[in-house]
């Protein structure tokens, strides 16, 4: 490159000539200022680095450019709109399993907000805060430990470097009695397509102050569009946060059977519904378990799928459950003791199941960063999972189940006979949401090894179709695989999701291929 202008990207936004693509690169230096446009390989490279089970090439950015202001991002997409440059907009930019940070398709400039990051307001008497893409779920918890707010958070498991906007925007979710992040949202600032500033519910309402607390506002219910999908770039977002209990009880439960998550599901269903259990509780495997804490190459040093032998070897001696339930009790010293006895006498009653308290499981691990994410708090020993087999290649399978006994078997069932058929592990947690389970399989894999490359990807296209044939689908999908997952939904929301994108964006500048949603 030469030493006064930026580097030549090496891919360009399809039907966009190098020309055209560089008098766009000068606009958003202009913009921007040149440090905020990334062009050249170096810069690239941590966003072109994929867990996907796809060759990098297919999600290459051609650059990435970073704004620090609302005003920035409308003048973005005047640009994109006349040189016709499709922007992926990502907040903190992690989206771990699920494509990273680099976008679905080639060509795509990726706008990075991480430096759109402050913490706007968090009002410690409503339980409210409104933050910009940047922030981080740790950045959030230290300002609430400096600020003395006694507020807790809930964050999905690698908390400390993933941020709540472009996780709720995602619909991810968490562990806490505000586990289901996009229930606890309210309020979003979007700039769309075509430069306008739209506030959702109460926003657009002058002087108001109740954009933090009432999410329906008046007429349509928009908040829900910009989710998942590429209607807008969202640069402001309200969220409601927990009052933090007095006392706070987690507790395991260890079931020894694989075909005892039946009556797991049967018996702490209702007391969720109930609200007993009030958090997202979880149910993980064994293998979840010990890819938490040790590689794989610890009990066995083969390839394909761990057999059978070797995780009841694991079981053993790690001390570790068929199925591992983790869930907490919140409130007074009262309210807890009260849902405690309710608790304990239904899992005696069921006849299963060994209760593991706080005391008992003192500073080991998983019970330890269980009970940190149940109470919002920052860990990254999850991590631990992309160690099990090795080779940085990770991949969610996340089909939804209701929540019944019966379904959970078959789901299990289906899942590992898939995976062993590709050699691959089923390396499980079923999280309890309201009525529904987040069945979240991580298909791990050797990104280093093309053959196993090719094997993960072919068996993720069957777990799709195979449950998709059995009326299962996924709650959110990697950027490989959205089209396919776009189908399952059917043809009649597919032209819906399209008519909006061609209302909202007409020449498709943002994100395109996102959820399978293009012009
Ligand atoms: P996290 O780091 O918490 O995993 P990301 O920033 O990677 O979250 O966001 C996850 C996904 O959500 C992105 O890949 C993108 O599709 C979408 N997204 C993120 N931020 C925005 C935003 N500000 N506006 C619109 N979509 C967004």
């Amino acid at each position: 490159a030469a030493a006064s202008g930026p580097a030549a990207p090496a891919i360009l936004p399809p039907g966009v000539s190098a020309a055209d693509f560089a008098g766009a690169i000068r606009e958003f230096i202009a913009i921007l200022g040149a440090e905020n446009v990334l062009t050249d390989a170096d810069h690239l490279a941590p966003y072109t680095k994929v867990m996907v089970a796809e060759s990098e090439d297919l999600h290459r950015p051609a650059a990435v450019i970073m704004a620090r202001t609302v005003e920035q991002v409308q003048k973005i997409m005047a640009v994109c709109n006349r040189v016709r440059v499709p922007i992926w907009p990502i907040s903190t930019g992690r989206n771990f399993g699920y494509g990273s940070a680099a976008p679905q398709s080639a060509g795509q400039v990726i706008l990075d907000l991480r430096h759109m990051n402050r913490i706007l307001e968090v009002d410690p008497v409503l339980c409210t805060a409104l933050v910009e893409p940047g922030v981080t779920y740790q950045q959030l918890k230290d300002y609430l430990v400096e600020n003395n707010i006694p507020l807790w958070l809930s964050c999905p498991a690698p908390s400390a470097i993933a941020g709540p906007l472009g996780n709720t925007v995602d619909r991810g979710v968490g562990y806490t009695p505000y586990g289901e992040h996009f229930m606890m949202q309210c309020g979003m600032e979007v700039v769309l397509a075509d430069g306008q500033v739209l506030r959702t519910g109460m926003g657009g309402v002058q002087n108001t102050n109740a954009w933090q607390v009432f999410k329906w506002g008046y007429g349509p219910y928009l908040d829900g569009i910009f989710t998942q999908s590429n209607y807008g770039v969202v640069t402001k977002m309200g969220m409601w946060l927990m009052p933090q209990p007095p006392v706070y009880k987690p507790f395991s439960i260890r079931y020894d059977k694989d075909e005892d998550i039946h009556d797991i599901v049967e018996t702490l269903r209702p007391l969720r519904i109930a609200g007993v259990i009030p958090n997202a509780m979880v149910f993980a495997n064994v293998m979840w378990e010990a890819a938490a804490i040790m590689p794989r190459s610890k009990y066995y040093q083969g390839t394909g799928t761990t057999p059978d032998h070797v995780l009841e070897e694991i079981k053993a001696k790690e001390g570790i459950g068929a199925w591992n339930v983790y869930a907490a009790l919140y409130g007074t010293k009262e309210q807890v003791e009260v849902n405690w006895n309710i608790i304990t006498g239904a899992i005696k009653a069921s006849g299963k199941g060994r209760i593991i308290t706080e005391e008992e499981a003192g500073e080991t691990e998983p019970f330890k960063y269980r009970a940190k994410l149940m109470r919002g708090d920052m860990t990254l020993q999850e991590f631990g999972l992309y160690r099990w087999r090795g080779g940085g290649g990770s991949m969610w399978f996340a089909p939804v189940t209701v929540a019944k006994g019966s379904e959970t078997k078959d789901q299990t069932e289906l899942a590992k006979k898939i995976l062993g058929e590709f050699g691959l592990d089923y390396v499980a947690e079923y999280i309890v949401g309201m009525r529904d389970m987040h069945h979240i399989i991580d298909v791990l894999f050797d990104r280093s090894n093309p053959e196993e490359m090719e094997r993960a990807h072919a068996c993720f296209a069957k777990l799709l179709s195979e449950f998709g044939k059995r009326g299962y689908a996924v709650y959110r999908v990697n950027t490989a695989f959205m089209d396919q997952t776009a189908d399952l939904y059917g043809p009649v929301k597919r032209h819906v999701d399209q008519a909006l994108k061609r209302a909202l964006d007409p020449n498709g500048i943002i994100a395109p291929g996102k959820s399978g949603i293009r012009i």
